[in-house]
């Protein structure tokens, strides 16, 4: 079976505009196996507790980088609702 497959991350910017930040890989051919406490302690699920890991190669799902955070260790990413929860209202608003 192959379950290789990158992690892309996503950004905001200043204008509200989704635009890709790079990618998590490495360690995205095993994480489809862990169970959900497993995920979240290597930053896989957002706060919320939606668990940002793709099902399947096909599955398209974003998850974003916190705001002004990378892509190294400790992972923290949020899912697509929360990270709007963060935006600029104004810029959301232009949107
Ligand atoms: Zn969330």
């Amino acid at each position: 079976m192959d379950s290789e497959f990158d992690l892309a991350v996503w950004d905001l910017d200043s204008d509200g505009v989704a635009v890709p930040a790079g990618a998590v890989q490495g360690y995205a051919a095993d994480w489809p196996h862990w169970l959900g406490w497993q995920a979240t302690e290597m930053g896989l699920t957002c706060p919320c507790r939606s668990d940002l890991r793709p099902q399947a190669p096909d599955d398209f799902r974003r998850a974003f980088r916190v705001p002004g955070g990378g892509l190294g260790w400790p992972l923290r990413l949020l899912c697509e609702g929360c990270r709007w929860d963060l935006a600029d209202p104004a810029s959301a608003d232009s949107r």
